[in-house]
Parts: structure tokens; C-alpha cells; sequence
């Protein structure tokens, strides 16, 4: 074992600045293990300050010529990534399973997903377009337009190694910027593929850049004076400090946070579509999606589907291939977590209707948990669990529903069931919450919309990809011109 603490029998991450995959001096940080199998796969080194600010300075310097790179080419060079993305779909999924535990199905919809932002991305040329007005004042027009910011940075959480990225990515380079990017240091692979093929892509050496590390690595990257916006998504107590700290520099921050997701079940909904949706949706991906469903509010008679509820998550196949439908959680320490809220619920009261067994003792397994008589103010309820729990509460107007969830401090996601179109109407005006399902347990937005949240799940004014994705990255100029005088 070396001084910075490196073991030779395990491969090292490597950051890539400026083209070229490099190792870092910093300390070893932390091991990227399996987390179905407990198996040591990497390790992964704390980038010090002195590699995030060469990181940095290579993204500046390829600012200079990238954005003034006609926007037909940088485009060009994007479809060309996608492409390369397509192609290797499989070593994707190999890596997210390998690295995050997921199914099959979890890994393909993450890369696939991710995808799709840098397809929209390719459609950028006219999306951004200024304003000119010709004799805004006598024999004086005006013209504004859109610009690159500059170095942007982006840290990204555990749950999706390739979707988050490339919520990023894409949109940041086609308008003209450059990036630094710093992956979760549990499962930094996807990244490191995404800069394997931003070579091939032939992107200039410079324009994608990685970092690898954990929190000093992140402080050190906010610290630098020249970086111009962060896109961040991870739990809430981060997300804050990094905006924080991105709003007393000057500089904009979109920060997608944690969640509390609950979905409203009306005792119109058609029953077994509604079992369908919430178990997979509370217990799919382990209940480490920030769309997850996480509290189900059952209305009037429809608490009588909780035995039905309970069948279903019994049935909830465990593994990580074709046929699984749940996972790992994605490390020892989550886990410990997870079982700690659920026991915190069995001594303030709650009743664990449903605790599944896990497949094996190795890695990180734990069953589906279904908990009843839950109330607002257990633990259980008020925070973020990320795991496969579903805590169910019980409310008798659809009034009660909506001022529940009004009055939860997070505002990602929520769902509707019903049959009723005079009940969902009311649903989605009322309720103060980004993504509103009606039937669909987890409304993520497509490309061209934009991921918004609100309250803790959110801060920032400008979300992540569809237009505002492009406002984000880009700043108004305005030119006033005269030439006869
Ligand atoms: P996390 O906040 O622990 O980590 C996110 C990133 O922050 C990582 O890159 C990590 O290295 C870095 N980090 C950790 N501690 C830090 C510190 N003290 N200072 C600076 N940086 C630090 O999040 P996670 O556990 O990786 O991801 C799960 C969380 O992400 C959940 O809360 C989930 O709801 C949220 N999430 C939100 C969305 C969304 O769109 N709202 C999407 C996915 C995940």
C-alpha cells in the first residue's frame, strides 16, 4: 500500500483533463464496491486542490476556442457522441449493474434516459435564438443575444451514474461552454466511459474534463474563481451548501435535491393498476430513485387495499437480472440507515405491516417494508428514507391529501389515482409539487420539458435540460447600435 493510501490489486479511478486520463496524487478516498456482492471493485482518490484547478484551466483555455466554434460543428460533435453512446449501451449497463447493483432494466433506463437529453441536444441549432429590433429608437437597433457562461461544473449523485451526467453534459457543450465534471465516488464508471468517448467523439482536448474525489474535491471546485455556473443534484443538506456557496460567489446554481413523494390514492382508482404503480414505484430501483414513491396517502375506504398492497410486495422478485425487479441498496452504511428509520418507526408507534427477507447476507440486500399508521410526525415521514419503504397514512378528503403534502417540506414528485377527472384537475392546480402524476406513479419529464421541484427539492430558478436548460448555460447580451448620426 502506497502513502495516499493506494493498494495495487485494486485499479484506481483516473481524472481526464484536458484530453488525457490522469492519475491523481490524492488520498484514497473510498472503494467502489458491488454492492450485491460486498466484491472491491476500484478505488477511487480525493482530487486535490492543485488537479481540480489544472482541471479547471484546461476548460478555460478550451473555452476560448470551443465557443467560438460555429454551432453547426459543436452540435456535430455531439451527434457523434450520442452515437458512440448508443453503440456501447451494453458497457453501460455492464458498469451501472456492476458498480450500483441495479437490474437490468434500472441500468438500461438509466443510459437510456440519459440519452435522450443529448439526442434533444443535438436539436439545439435555432432553440437559442436573441431578439433584434431594427429603430428601437430613431436610427438605433438593438440586438440580444445568448452567450456561453464559461467553465461549468457538475456533481452528481450515487442513484444515476449516466442519466445525471448527461442531464448536464449535453446541453452545457453544444452551447458553448466547458465542463468539469465530478462523479459520485460510489460509482464514478459511467463517467469514465462518457470521457473515453468524448475522445473518440474528437471533442477538443479540454471541453470535458473529470475530477474525481468527494467533498474536498467539491469544496475545491467551488473555491475556484473561475468557474461560472454548478448544476448539482444529491440530497438536500448538500445541495444547499453547494448553492450557498455558489450564490455568495455570484454565480448560478441548479440544485436538485432530496424528495418525498407521495402518492394520493382515491377510492375510485382502478385498484389493481394502482397496486401495479405503487409497488413499483416505492420498491423498483430499491427505493433510490428521487422520483420513488415514499409515502402512500390512502383516502377514505381506500385504506381497505393494504392487504392487496402487501401481496404485492411480497411478490417483489429480488436480484439484478432480466427477471428482477429490485436490487441492493447501494452501500453498507445506506442500509444501516434505511433499517435504523424503519426501527425508529416500530418505536414511535407505526406498524410494519410487511418486512420481505433479503436474498443473500452478502452486500448491501434488505426486503420491501411496508409501514401503516404512520403519522407526521415520525421520523419515518420527515425524512428522506432512499430505500425500499413505503410508509402509508391515512386522510378522509382529498382536501386532507392535498394540504398533507402542501405542507411537506420537499416538493419533487406526487401522484394521483383516480378515476375522477374533477379530482385530478384539482389535484394539479392545487398542490405545490414539480412533477404531478395522474395514473402514473413516476411523471419524470422528458427532454424537451425540463426536471423542476420545488421547496427543499429544488433550488435554483432554472432546471435541469428542456429550455431552461439552455437559459441556464447561456447569458443575455444586449448590443444598442447607431450608424447615422
Ligand atoms: P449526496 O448529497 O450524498 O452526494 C451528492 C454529491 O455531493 C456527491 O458527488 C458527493 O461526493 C458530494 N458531496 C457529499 N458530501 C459533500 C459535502 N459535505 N460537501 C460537498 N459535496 C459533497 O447524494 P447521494 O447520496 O449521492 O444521492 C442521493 C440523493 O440525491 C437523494 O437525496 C436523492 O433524492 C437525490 N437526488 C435528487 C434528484 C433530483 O432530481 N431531485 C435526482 C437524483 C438524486
Amino acid at each position: 500500500m502506497s502513502s495516499n493510501g493506494y493498494s495495487s490489486s485494486v485499479p484506481l479511478m483516473e481524472n481526464f483533463v484536458g484530453g488525457k486520463f490522469q492519475t491523481s496524487n490524492g488520498p484514497v478516498i473510498g472503494n467502489v464496491t458491488n454492492p450485491a456482492t460486498g466484491q472491491v471493485l476500484r478505488q477511487v482518490p480525493g482530487s486535490l486542490k492543485e488537479e481540480v484547478d489544472a482541471a479547471i484551466a484546461a476548460a478555460q483555455e478550451a473555452f476560448v476556442s470551443w465557443s467560438a466554434t460555429p454551432i453547426t460543428k459543436r452540435v456535430s460533435y455531439m451527434f457523434r457522441f450520442r452515437e458512440i453512446i448508443h453503440r456501447r449501451l451494453a458497457d453501460f449497463v455492464a458498469v451501472i449493474r456492476q458498480e450500483g447493483g441495479k437490474t437490468v432494466k434500472d441500468a438500461e433506463g438509466d443510459i437510456i434516459r440519459g440519452l435522450e437529453v443529448a439526442d434533444y441536444a443535438c436539436g439545439f441549432t435555432g432553440k437559442v435564438e436573441g431578439m433584434f429590433e431594427k429603430n428601437i429608437a430613431t436610427d438605433i437597433d438593438m440586438l440580444q443575444v445568448r452567450e456561453p457562461l464559461g467553465v461549468c461544473i457538475g456533481i452528481c449523485p450515487f442513484n444515476f451514474p449516466a442519466m445525471i451526467p448527461l442531464w448536464m453534459i449535453p446541453i452545457a457543450l453544444v452551447t458553448g461552454n466547458t465542463f468539469v465534471l465530478k462523479p459520485s465516488e460510489l460509482v464514478p464508471g459511467a463517467a469514465h466511459l462518457l470521457a473515453e468517448i468524448s475522445l473518440e467523439a474528437g471533442f477538443p482536448p479540454g471541453v470535458f474534463n473529470i475530477v474525481q474525489g468527494g467533498k474536498d474535491t467539491v469544496e475545491a471546485l467551488l473555491d475556484n474563481p473561475h468557474i461560472k455556473a454548478v448544476s448539482f443534484v444529491g440530497s438536500t443538506p448538500i445541495g444547499r451548501i453547494v448553492y450557498q456557496k455558489a450564490s455568495m460567489k455570484g454565480i448560478r446554481a441548479q440544485c436538485n435535491m432530496g424528495a418525498k413523494n407521495h402518492a394520493v390514492i382515491m377510492p375510485d382508482c382502478n385498484k389493481e393498476l394502482t397496486l401495479q404503480a405503487l409497488t413499483a414505484a416505492a420498491f423498483g430501483a430499491t427505493g433510490q430513485r428521487c422520483m420513488a414513491i415514499s409515502v402512500a396517502v390512502f383516502v377514505g375506504e381506500s385504506i381497505g387495499m393494504l392487504p392487496a398492497l402487501v401481496e404485492k410486495a411480497a411478490n417483489v422478485r429480488m436480484g439484478t437480472d432480466e427477471n428482477s425487479d429490485m436490487g441492493p441498496l447501494i452501500s453498507a452504511q445506506a442500509k444501516a440507515r434505511v433499517e435504523k428509520l424503519v426501527q425508529s418507526a416500530k418505536t414511535q408507534g407505526a406498524k410494519i405491516l410487511y418486512e420481505g427477507q433479503p436474498p443473500s447476507s452478502k452486500g448491501n440486500w434488505m426486503g420491501p417494508v411496508i409501514i401503516s399508521n404512520v403519522t407526521t410526525d415520525m421520523d419515518v415521514y420527515n425524512q428522506e428514507i432512499f430505500g425500499p419503504v413505503l410508509v402509508c397514512l391515512q386522510v378522509q378528503t382529498l382536501d386532507e391529501a392535498i394540504q398533507l403534502i402542501n405542507s411537506n417540506r420537499f416538493g419533487n414528485g406526487t401522484a394521483i389515482f383516480t378515476e375522477s377527472g374533477v379530482a385530478a384537475r384539482k389535484f394539479q392546480s392545487e398542490i405545490e409539487v414539480g412533477q404531478v402524476g395522474i395514473n402514473i406513479p413516476i411523471p419524470v419529464p422528458a427532454p424537451p420539458f425540463g426536471f423542476t421541484g420545488s421547496k427543499d427539492s429544488m433550488w435554483g430558478d432554472l432546471p435541469f435540460y428542456g429550455p431552461t436548460g439552455f437559459a441556464f448555460f447561456t447569458r443575455p447580451k444586449t448590443i444598442v447600435s447607431r450608424f447615422k448620426w
